[in-house]
This record gives structure tokens, C-alpha cells and sequence, in this order.
């Protein structure tokens, strides 16, 4: 059997060990790079970006349970004003992502970076990435536990580790304390959630192999509780059963998702235990909740008096500008505490009564809305064809248009409704568990190549978790917005009651849903 590439540049040399090669090129420039250094470059969240002839890199900050301070922020926003054209992108892991980065300036950016506590170390590349959690961890007056401890526990087990710095591929973790289960357990290799027990105990429930990706698999529920001091080693063999058990002959195969399949969750469970020299107690399954997952908007907190301010970041990006600003209102107004959400959105926490107009307003003013539309509280965009490799065609500026068209023909839509806007099947927006997902896919038109979204429609994760049913529709990338303006208009007249708009598709029969977007047409058809 061939080995794949990717093996044979990792057994040759540890990603890990190319940070003294990365200082020596910061000196002799883009241009000495040698192909597979290039790609150990991912262990330090260096990607290149494209145009590959800019000669430039894209550099992701893990920020675990995206919490940020108003320093980090800050520094943030200075090194993006500096080195990185003024741009930075939230993503779904709660991370930062730089752009326009040169090879001669990372080491002075990872000085900065390390010296507010923050890194890029392992942000990509085969190994434990960024973990995510709630976050309103410690601030939620209903969460059952605040896990964000825990996920600053787990994010350092496994840093610079060679033990762990050679997986079979990526590996994602979830932690989450809250009664809304809001860390996307379902689609991470481990997701744990707080459960009590009958005693009204606090621990957590285990899932494992879960992902999106080409080939999307939600995760498994073990029916074990964990308890808080358990979750470390508990994560440990799990990562070492997936180090020596995930598939290394293809990549395509690699993720925790397949290996589940292969063996099934008992078998898993089998050998977890056998990995502990114990067994794990026995719970039931979870009850059904109904995820609330948008954390915009004012809010209360548990600690008394103060408040959380969640904002809408358009497509999940901001300026380097705006990071110092948004910093500097957090510390002035309130405690200096930021987070980051999987929506790509942020939240300025402790913000005291008599303050709360006054950052609001400044929030709005940077064009960051705490009452922003449902279009643009609910809309992620993965990086796209402006800087990824892998995209097929543009999404940020794509997602920033359409959600403008909707909010000015839609003002009075006030429902909840997730689009995801996808550069190509990879899902780093995570297409297949929103309500409406739009994947980058090249098509023709007369003879010429021409930019399509493929359009999936109903996914949404929650116990009742599903994909979205993939339409044999396409639509032109310029129409886009349009599409979707018929579309959410014709959810608007079919609706029945307080139905969601995921729930909406998927009681629509597959002949319905293919002309969901003729207004009236379905609203007839289902009378
Ligand atoms: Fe790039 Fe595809 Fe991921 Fe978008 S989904 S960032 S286009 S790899």
C-alpha cells in the first residue's frame, strides 16, 4: 500500500518540530520554503493563502472556549492593523484568523501573541484543535456547571506533546456547561456535555465521532456519566485510541467519524474502558431540549447587576480597527471580557445596568448590532475563494450581500434561520447542519464555466439532529440572494404556527421542496 503524503511528511519530521525551520525562512523568505515544510507549517495555524504569487499566509489564533480579553483583543487587532491589511475573521471554533501575513513577520507575531497568553500552536494540521465550549461559560445564570476550566485544562493537555502531535488527522473537542447545550456536540470527535444525575449531581455526557466535511457523521452518544475530575484522562485515551486506531492509509477515511462506523459505540465503549482499567457508570439519555444557540442580544448574568451584550459581526468578519474598539468599550464600560461564539459573532460580557445604552449604541456605531437581524445574527461564511485554496467561489463578501438584500425586503422576518455560505464540501461553515446551506460548486452556462451554490436546506443539530436535504437545484452565485428572498418568503406563507424553518422543510414532500422557492406555489400545494 502507498503511503499517503501527509504520513510520509510527518513520520519524516514532526510538525511540531518546524518552528526553528519557520525562524530561519522568516530570514531567507517565501521563496526558500521547501513543499513539505510548507505543510508543517499547519502546526503553527500558518496556511499560505491565495494568490500563492502574494506570497502570503493566513494565521489562526486558538482562543479555547473563545474566551478573549479586552488585552488580547486588542493586541489582535494591532497585529491585524499592522500585518494583516486591517482583516480578521471569527470562525466556528471560536478562533481568530489572520490574513495577508508574511513569512518575515511571524516570529515578532508570535512573540506578541505569546506574550498575552495566546498561541497558534496546533490552531491546524493533525492534532488537537481549538477547543470550543459555551460561551457564556460562568456567566449563564442557567448553566449547569461553568466547563471553561475544563476546556483550559484540555486545550493544554495535549500542546506541544509529541505523544500528540501526529494524529491520523484533525481532532475536535467540545466542552459545554450550559442547560442549552449550545458546543455543537454533535459534530466533534468528543463533545461532553453537563448532565446531573439523580442526585442531582453534576458530570457529563459523552459523545464521540461526530464531524461534517465531505462525509458528515453525527456523533455517538456512549450513555456514560463522566465525572468533572474524569474528563481529562477520559479525553486522553480517546485521543490515543484515535492516534492508534484512526485510518491512516487515506485521509478521506481519517477522522474519528469513520472509525466509530467501522467499530460501533459499544465496541468504542469497549475499549475506552479497557484503556481506563475501569468501568464507566451507566446513564440514560439525555432529554429532549430545544437548543437556543444564538447568544445575541442583552442579557442578565448569574453575577448580579451585570450584563452580557451579544453583537452580530457581519459573515464573521471585522477590521483590525474594530477589535481595538470593541477592546477598549469592553474595558472602559465593563470587566474587559470578550467571547467569541460559533456564529462567528462576539459578546461583551459584565457590562453594568447604567452602561448598557451606551456600549450598545458604541457597538452599533462599529456597525456591531446587538439587535441585529435574524439574516445577520444567523449567517456564517467560511474563508472562500478570496483566500482559501481549496473555494470555489467567493463567500464573505457573497454572505455580507445577501444578508443586506434580506434585511432591506425582509424587515419585518424576526424568525431564528442559520444560512451558512460555503466555499466549497469541506464545511468549515458547517452547510449540512444549517437551516439553508449554500456550497460553492462550478457548473456551466452556454459551454462557459460558471459559479453555482449547491442549495441543502433543513439541517439543524439538537436531539432530533439532522443534515440538510440536498436539492438537485443550483443557483448562480449573483442570484443567490434572490433565491433565498423567494425562499423565505414562501417559508413565511406556508408556515404553520411557531415552525421553524428547518421543521418547515422537512415536512415538505421532496417534489415541494425542490420549487420552495415559487412564492404561493407551496403555501397552495400544502392548504
Ligand atoms: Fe476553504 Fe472549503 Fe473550508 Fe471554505 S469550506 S474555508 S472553501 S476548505
Amino acid at each position: 500500500m502507498t503511503e499517503p503524503s501527509a504520513e510520509r511528511i510527518k513520520r519524516e519530521k514532526d510538525g511540531l518540530d518546524v518552528w526553528t525551520d519557520i525562524l530561519g525562512y522568516a530570514r531567507t523568505g517565501f521563496e526558500s520554503i521547501i513543499p513539505d515544510d510548507m505543510d508543517r507549517f499547519k502546526w503553527y495555524g500558518l496556511y499560505t493563502q491565495r494568490p500563492i504569487e502574494d506570497e502570503r499566509f493566513m494565521l489562526r489564533i486558538k482562543i479555547p472556549n473563545g474566551i478573549v480579553s479586552s488585552a488580547q483583543l486588542e493586541t489582535i487587532g494591532w497585529l491585524s492593523e499592522f500585518y494583516g491589511r486591517s482583516s480578521g475573521d471569527i470562525t466556528t471554533r471560536q478562533d481568530i484568523q489572520l490574513h495577508h501575513i508574511r513569512i518575515e513577520d511571524v516570529p515578532h507575531i508570535m512573540v506578541e501573541l505569546d506574550g498575552i497568553g495566546l498561541t497558534t500552536q496546533e490552531a491546524c494540521g493533525d492534532v488537537v484543535r481549538n477547543v470550543v465550549g459555551c460561551p457564556l461559560a460562568g456567566v449563564d445564570d442557567d448553566e449547569l456547571v461553568d466547563a471553561s476550566p475544563l476546556v483550559d485544562l484540555v486545550s493544554r493537555l495535549f500542546l506541544d506533546d509529541h505523544n500528540f502531535s501526529n494524529l491520523p488527522r484533525k481532532f475536535k473537542i467540545s466542552i459545554c456547561g450550559c442547560a442549552e447545550r449550545c458546543a455543537q456536540h454533535e459534530i466533534n470527535d468528543i463533545g461532553l456535555v453537563a448532565i446531573s444525575n439523580d442526585e442531582g449531581e453534576v458530570g457529563f455526557d459523552l459523545w464521540v465521532g461526530g464531524g461534517l466535511g465531505a462525509r458528515p457523521r453525527l456523533a455517538n452518544q456512549l450513555g456514560v456519566f463522566i465525572w468533572y475530575d474524569e474528563v481529562a484522562e477520559v479525553v486522553t485515551r480517546i485521543v490515543e485510541i484515535f492516534r492508534d486506531h484512526g485510518d491512516r492509509s487515506d485521509r478521506r477515511k481519517a477522522r474519528l467519524k469513520f472509525l466509530l462506523t467501522k467499530w460501533g459505540p459499544r465496541r468504542f465503549r469497549d475499549e475506552l474502558e479497557t484503556r481506563l482499567g475501569r468501568k464507566l457508570e451507566d446513564h440514560k439519555p439525555l432529554n429532549s431540549v430545544a437548543a437556543r444557540r444564538n447568544h445575541i442580544g442583552i442579557g442578565t448574568q448569574r453575577q448580579r447587576g451585570l450584563h452580557y451584550i451579544g453583537v452580530a459581526v457581519l459573515a464573521g468578519r471585522m477590521s483590525g480597527a474594530q477589535m481595538i474598539s470593541v477592546a477598549g468599550l469592553a474595558r472602559r464600560f465593563a470587566a474587559g471580557r470578550v467571547r467569541l461564539t460559533n456564529s462567528q459573532n462576539l459578546i461583551v460580557l459584565d457590562v453594568p445596568r447604567e452602561n448598557l445604552d451606551q456600549v450598545s449604541d458604541a457597538l452599533a456605531e462599529l456597525g456591531l448590532q446587538s439587535n441585529g437581524s435574524p439574516f445577520r445574527r444567523g449567517t456564517v461564511a467560511c474563508t472562500g475563494k478570496q483566500f482559501c485554496k481549496l473555494a470555489v467561489v467567493e463567500t464573505k463578501d457573497r454572505a455580507a450581500e445577501i444578508v443586506k438584500h434580506l434585511e432591506a425586503v425582509l424587515p419585518d422576518f424576526h424568525s431564528d434561520v442559520r444560512i451558512s455560505v460555503t466555499g466549497c464540501v469541506n464545511s468549515c461553515a458547517q452547510y449540512q447542519v444549517c437551516d439553508i446551506g449554500l456550497v460553492g460548486v462550478i457548473g456551466q452556462i452556454a459551454g462557459q464555466e460558471a459559479e453555482f451554490f449547491q442549495i441543502h436546506l433543513g439541517g439543524h443539530i439538537g436531539d432530533a439532529g439532522a443534515f440538510g436535504r440536498k436539492l438537485s437545484l443550483r443557483v448562480r452565485v449573483d442570484e443567490t440572494k434572490f433565491y433565498l428572498e423567494r425562499l423565505i418568503r414562501s417559508f413565511q406563507n406556508a408556515r404553520q404556527g411557531a415552525e421553524t424553518f428547518s421543521e418547515f422543510v422537512w415536512r415538505l414532500q421532496p417534489c415541494q421542496l425542490e420549487t420552495l422557492d415559487r412564492i404561493g406555489q407551496v403555501a397552495e400545494v400544502l392548504v
